[in-house]
């Protein structure tokens, strides 16, 4: 038994027994950045640590959060479930919970896609979305075996195998590069600075195809975008199309990679050479959906129509963990046969589907559609778009960009300096809990923030940073 005298605080006993994510534990146990902050409850945009302190949840929890913590109707879903099943197998039976959230998100979706095959997180949407689109080449009429996808640099799709293999962030994928499936892997369609020292962005329209693999220039002097980076994916796809099963894209920003935004046209180019060169698109909405870019899915920027599409994070506005992958009748098709045909999608997880989590979902998705219609949201994307602005003079930034209420302001100097990290403690102290990405800043507050709360964490950001 414990002797009270000598009861560990929790912080303590966190040192003891855990092992954080993506954390260097020798500096978290020795609090060389950080103390452990203890968080005990949420309210709102807010969270509270142990000893009572207020922080504006900048990050919205990871990018998860939509409508802040402890939000009154999404609370009220859950209880509700609660009281009737916390959880039941999506193998061999159904609930309604999982049924209606099929129906509802699929009436957001981008209007091609009518199946919904659920998992429980952002890596596993990606995970099933590529078995899927291997296995449907396999069974498709006239169809044959790919076993590669076209893949873009600084992209980021998950944790677990299959999706670092389609990754492209070094210092999260190379260590298992022994243990990843090869891929094609193009340019990232990000433009400050190009990479051909080009003048973006071009119009799509003027987008032709030139019968070279485009390959970054030396030249200092700037000339027009000729969208190489469509010309490097379509090079790529001319010649290895048959081994392809689909090109895996983060639609408009690149979340982890660094919040790198492509510019308008990228997208739907892209999509264009995918039905152009018959290789499915796979978008990992995982970062980018439910409202984040200003519309439901990112998609919805460029009106295109995806073969599969991967949702997580917000898709339970932050509550449990869940995940969708999206998919089209044509693919769902394949899938189809008598048993002894083994064309079975063999996919499963535990909590597949978890009631819980799907009523969250359908609270949630409520309040989305709500909000991304009212008047106080326009207000809330300006108050954000003017504090980037604002931030984007300060000489120590060297770019804030944003779609929607993502965005990443870039501090200049090495990264070695670690300015992202010892910015973001500071802001603890100025209430606010940031997690930067290397020595980008990154912003996804709560949907729900209002203008003030932008405004007033804008100032802080600002702050933090000329202090620095
Ligand atoms: C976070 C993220 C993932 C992984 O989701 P997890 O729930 O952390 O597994 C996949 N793709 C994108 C674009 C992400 O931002």
């Amino acid at each position: 038994m414990y002797n009270l005298a000598f009861m560990p605080s929790l912080a303590q006993l966190d040192r003891k027994v855990l092992w954080h994510p993506f954390t260097q534990q020798t500096e978290w146990e020795k609090g060389i950045h950080e103390d452990i902050l203890v968080i005990s409850r949420g309210r709102g945009a807010y969270l509270y640590d142990s000893k009572g302190k207020r922080y504006f949840d900048a990050v919205s929890s990871l990018w998860v959060n939509l409508f802040g913590h402890n939000e009154p109707s999404i609370d009220r879903a859950v209880e509700r479930q609660l009281k009737r099943v916390a959880h039941s197998t999506f193998l061999g039976l159904t609930h309604e919970p999982g049924i209606r959230l099929a129906k509802e998100l699929l009436a957001v979706a981008p209007k091609n896609l009518s199946r919904v095959f659920y998992s429980d997180n952002g890596s596993t949407a990606v995970e099933v979305a590529l078995k899927m689109a291997f296995q449907y080449h396999a069974q498709a009429p006239g169809g044959r075996t790919r076993s590669r996808f076209l893949t873009l640099k600084n992209s980021y799709h998950g944790d677990t195998l299959g999706a670092v293999s389609v990754g492209g962030i070094g210092l999260f994928h190379k260590k298992f590069r022994p243990l990843l499936f090869k891929n094609h892997t193009v340019m990232s369609p990000h433009c400050a600075p190009c990479p051909h020292n080009k003048r973006p962005p071009a119009r799509l329209e003027d987008y032709e195809y030139r019968g070279e693999d485009p390959r970054p220039g030396d030249s200092r002097e700037k000339t027009a975008c000729r969208w190489e980076c469509l010309g490097q994916a379509e090079a790529v796809l001319k010649k290895h199309s048959k081994e392809i099963a689909a090109t895996v894209v983060e639609p408009v920003v690149q979340g982890a990679g660094g919040m790198l935004t492509a510019p308008p046209g990228y997208l739907k180019g892209l999509s264009r050479l995918c039905r152009k060169y018959r290789v499915l698109l796979i978008v990992d909405e995982v970062a980018t959906g439910f409202g984040r870019t200003g519309k439901v899915f990112a998609c919805g920027l460029e009106d295109v129509l995806p073969d599969i599409l991967c949702a997580a994070k917000g898709i339970s506005g932050g509550y449990l963990p869940l995940a969708a992958t999206l998919a089209t009748e044509k693919i769902y098709n394949a899938f189809l046969g008598r048993y002894e045909d083994f064309k079975t999608f063999f996919h499963g997880h535990s909590y597949t589907g978890n009631p819980l989590a799907c009523s969250a979902g359908l609270a949630s998705l409520a309040l989305l559609k709500k909000r991304l219609k009212s008047a106080s949201f326009k207000g809330t994307l300006k108050a954000f778009r003017d504090g980037l602005a604002r931030l984007s003079r300060l000489p120590r930034v060297r770019q804030a960009r944003s779609a929607g209420l993502m965005a990443g302001v870039e501090i200049v100097g090495d990264e070695k300096e670690r300015a992202g990290k010892k910015i973001c403690m500071k802001l603890r102290e100025y209430g606010v809990l940031m997690r930067p990405l290397g020595n980008v800043l990154v912003l996804v507050p709560p949907l729900s923030s209002t203008s003030k709360e932008i405004g007033s964490l804008m100032d802080r950001v600002s702050h933090a940073i000329r202090e620095h």
